[in-house]
């Protein structure tokens, strides 16, 4: 395979990383290759076939031009800050440029130990790794910004964690890997001139059309809130609960990063929380604006030397900026919430109607996906074919609630338009997401190298919008009764 390698950060950068080598896995085997994304990436496929694949995408071989690196960085930890963490499991094989332009890095994740090792073993288990891909495909054709797997490759090793477990390399494709923690490590151990270096580079690869502005660091941190204030307004709306928003794992170029205990809600609480390790629900879905605006402030606390140092007035409209978090985020969930409900410009009281909702949605144990893919169906069918939509509600609250939004709906588009917006609506709310129970039934065959049930999910969740016969069951919940879902970090 031919990579278009242009290995910008390490040319540029130095100081920023260390240079790294994958371990050599004992004998590699592939289990997915995303064979569209490495199209999209104008990667080139020669006739090695699999084991070529295999070898390339575990670190048995480096493909040529590659110049592996792990980034440093620091990072915020369930609000604690931590100086030294960097890639401890990961290295960049380098950055490649696409047949339309576009730069990605080329990761691997679960190759070994690095110089960010501390006590851990650099390596990845099978499980993780393909729950990593299921999840983060999935997020991409939900429409989410996110990195990308490109392959997963188990390595014929055992990896130890509470029981040994066969090792697997995700092969993860990222706008970059430029954290709110690289800036931050910086910060902490170098001043001013290398984070406004930073700064330099992560503008000229994310955000070219502020190359130009006065002050560099004020103007990065203005479009990473827009960004990440888009980011988690669609997480929110598809239900996802992110599980670990420390500030190392949260990108600068706004994709979804790090898919470590993730999940989505099957019954809509506010306050859920899958995460074993988040003892207080700092990460707890409803908290995400609030961690999102906290983590907002840590950026700007980092880029401050570099803001000043251009103006110090400026270090006013920083602190503006963080004070504008909240409406931004507001602006964007709403508009969400609006496209989900198949509304579209903002009215008085839509506040209201949306606060009614999820408490109703709360006290009736609605299904999240289920409940908004449930609405189209209402309003093409009414209220029986609803009630059979696999999101069944108490009549009386349900009741109370349609009455509002159908009174809101029609008096925007006319009560003629009911199918037209139930289209719309389907554009917008997923069918088929990455339910927590089919996501472990099918990394439970894979491990036990069933690779079928895993592929099929996978296929399922890539065409999220589109009904189609004979999947009901990948459109359900989990039984009420079902035991809480407990998620793990580690990929
Ligand atoms: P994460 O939980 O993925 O956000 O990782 C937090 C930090 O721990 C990062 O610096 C990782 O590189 C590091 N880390 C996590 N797992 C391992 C591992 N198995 N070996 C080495 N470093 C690790
Ligand atoms: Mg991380």
């Amino acid at each position: 395979m031919r990579f278009p390698f242009d290995n910008l950060f390490f040319r540029e950068m130095e100081g920023f990383y260390a240079p790294a080598e994958p371990e050599r896995p004992s004998a590699p085997k592939l289990l997915a290759f995303n064979h569209a994304l490495a199209a999209d990436l104008g990667l080139i496929l020669e006739k090695g076939g699999e084991a070529e694949l295999a070898a390339l995408f575990s670190g048995a071989i480096l493909p040529e031009g590659a110049e592996p690196l792990a980034f440093a960085y620091a990072g915020h930890q369930f609000g604690h800050f931590s100086p030294q963490l960097g890639d401890g499991r990961a290295l960049l094989l380098g950055e490649i440029v696409t047949p339309a332009g576009q730069r990605f890095d080329v990761q691997l994740k679960g190759s070994g130990r690095t110089a960010f090792s501390r006590n851990g073993d650099g390596k990845a288990a099978i499980g993780p790794v393909l729950r990593e891909y299921l999840i983060s495909e999935s997020m991409a054709k939900m429409g989410i910004a996110t990195t990308r797997a490109l392959a997963a490759v188990a390595t014929g090793d055992r990896v130890q964690r509470e029981r040994a477990h066969p090792g697997a390399v995700l092969t993860r494709i990222a706008a970059s890997h430029i954290r709110i923690g690289t800036f931050q490590y910086f910060a902490a151990h170098h001043g001013e001139a290398p984070v406004s270096q930073l700064v330099r580079h992560a503008i000229a690869r994310h955000y070219p059309e502020i190359a130009a502005e006065k002050n560099p660091a004020l103007a990065l941190l203005d479009r990473v809130i827009d960004r990440q204030a888009k980011l988690v307004a669609d997480w929110m709306g598809v239900g996802f609960v992110h599980g670990v928003m420390n500030t190392d794992n949260m990108s600068i170029s706004g994709e979804t990063i790090d898919y470590g205990p993730c999940a989505f809600m099957d019954r809509f609480r506010m306050n859920s929380v899958f995460s074993s390790i988040d003892r207080n629900g700092r990460y707890a879905y409803g908290k995400q604006p609030h961690i999102l605006h906290w983590n907002m402030a840590r950026l700007a606390e980092a880029l401050l030397p570099s803001i000043h140092a251009v103006d110090e007035k400026d270090v006013e409209k920083a602190k503006q900026l963080i004070a504008e978090v909240p409406a931004r985020f507001q602006e964007q969930w709403e508009k969400n919430l609006r496209a989900k409900l198949g509304l579209g410009v903002a009215q008085e009281g839509d506040g209201a109607l949306f606060d009614a909702m999820f408490a109703m949605m709360e006290a009736e144990n609605a299904d999240f996906t289920g409940f908004f893919r449930g609405l189209a169906v209402h309003l093409r069918e009414g209220d029986h074919a609803f009630q059979r939509s696999g999101a069944p509600m108490d009549e009386a609250a349900w009741g109370e609630w349609r009455v509002q939004w159908l009174a809101r709906l029609d008096a925007e588009y006319g009560e003629g338009q009911r199918l037209a917006r139930a289209e719309a609506m389907d554009q917008v709310n997923p069918l088929y997401i990455p339910r927590n129970h089919l996501v472990e039934s099918a990394l439970e065959k894979a491990e036990a190298s069933d690779m079928g049930r895993w592929e099929r999910l996978l296929s399922i969740v890539c065409d999220p919008y589109v009904q189609r016969e004979g999947l009901e069951e990948f459109a359900l919940p989990d039984g009420l009764d079902a035991p809480a879902y407990r998620t793990f970090c580690g990929t």
